[in-house]
């Protein structure tokens, strides 16, 4: 056996489940493919993770977080996972081509957002181009920015920013909102924010940051500028889970079905972090995941 748990992926999920397991005494091999972090190391400045009055960069809280694990003996291997098979009793990972087993798997892949898949987009990434609203929005007080989506996401960012911004501009591409009543109705008779109907956005303009969209009209094929600072993309989230297809439940979205236990359908397997189906997606939401999985994952080896 490699280890009593093995976690694939090194994520704010990854690393406090790691913690917490390794401090309960278990062996835990956690697995990463790029860099430790995952999504909250690519983030320049998170204000929201309680603890840091001044905020703290991303990629430094992720440092902290492995460092954390580490101390009570958890392990990093840096490499993809490209097979699993999570069905038995002994749960064997195939990572950077070496056969890996544990009695108890975590899950903790997280997801990334849809993009925009435009020119530009990339490199604009915290140049204006963002994905999460709640993160990035205080970066844009009191200016002009858009929202490209028509879900409940899009719709909170655009109630969201509107409180913090200028002026909101919503692009969505139908002609209206698919968001829930819920979500609309706080939308509608605000001063500072507009509508874009049946539109998309067709390109990015900037020089070193954004500096405004070229929006289309799907219906009259035309096209206009709008000048913004920012644009939040939230045209839905990938789960990163394709791995797991076929052998635990996903729901229609992709996201691994798991209640606030972090139990999958398979014995042994616990889902943390942004794969799981849940209503908010964020650094503080994926450890507490993860602290619950390594909890879970103890009981279950100790039954
Ligand atoms: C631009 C941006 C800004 C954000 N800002 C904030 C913020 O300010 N505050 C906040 O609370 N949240 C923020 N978030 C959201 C937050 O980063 C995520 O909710 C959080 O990182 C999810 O953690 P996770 O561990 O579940 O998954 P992730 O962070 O996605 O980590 C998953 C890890 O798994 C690895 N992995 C995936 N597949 C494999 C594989 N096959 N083999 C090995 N490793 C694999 C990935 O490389 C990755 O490192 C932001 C997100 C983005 C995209």
């Amino acid at each position: 056996m490699t280890a009593d748990v093995i976690v694939i992926g090194g994520g704010p999920a990854g690393y406090t489940a790691a913690l917490y397991g390794a401090r309960a005494g278990l062996s835990v091999l956690v697995l990463e493919k790029l860099t430790p972090g995952g999504q909250m190391g690519t983030t320049d400045q998170v204000d929201n993770y309680p603890g840091f009055p001044e905020g703290v960069g991303g990629f430094e809280l992720a440092m902290e977080m492995k460092k954390g694990a580490e101390r009570f003996g958890a392990r990093t291997k840096m490499a993809e996972v490209t097979e699993v098979k999570l069905t038995g009793e002994t749960k064997e990972v195939l990572a950077g081509g070496e056969r890996l087993q544990a009695k108890a798997v975590i899950l903790a892949t997280g997801a990334h957002p849809r993009e925009l898949g435009l020119p530009g987009e990339k490199e604009l990434r915290g140049r204006g181009v963002s994905y999460c609203a709640t993160c990035d929005g205080m970066f844009f007080r009191g200016k002009t920015v858009a929202v490209v989506g028509g879900g409940d996401t899009a719709a909170a960012d655009a109630l969201y920013l509107s409180r913090l911004c200028e002026k909101v501009v919503l692009i969505h591409r139908r002609d209206a909102l698919r968001a829930s009543a819920a979500y609309r109705a706080p939308l509608m008779g605000l001063p500072n924010l507009e509508f874009l109907w049946d539109s998309e956005v067709a390109a990015l303009e900037f020089e070193s940051t954004l500096t405004g969209l070229t929006v289309r009209n799907k219906k009259t094929g035309k096209t206009q500028t709008l000048p913004c600072s920012g644009v939040f993309v939230a045209i839905g989230q990938v789960p990163d889970t394709g791995l797991f297809k076929g052998q635990i439940a996903l729901d229609g979205a992709g996201y691994v079905c798991a209640d606030e236990s972090t139990r999958t359908s398979l014995p042994g397997v616990f889902a943390a972090g942004d794969l799981r189906a849940k209503p908010l997606r964020q650094i503080v939401t994926a450890c507490a995941d993860g602290a619950v999985a390594a909890q879970q994952a103890e009981a279950y080896l100790t039954m």
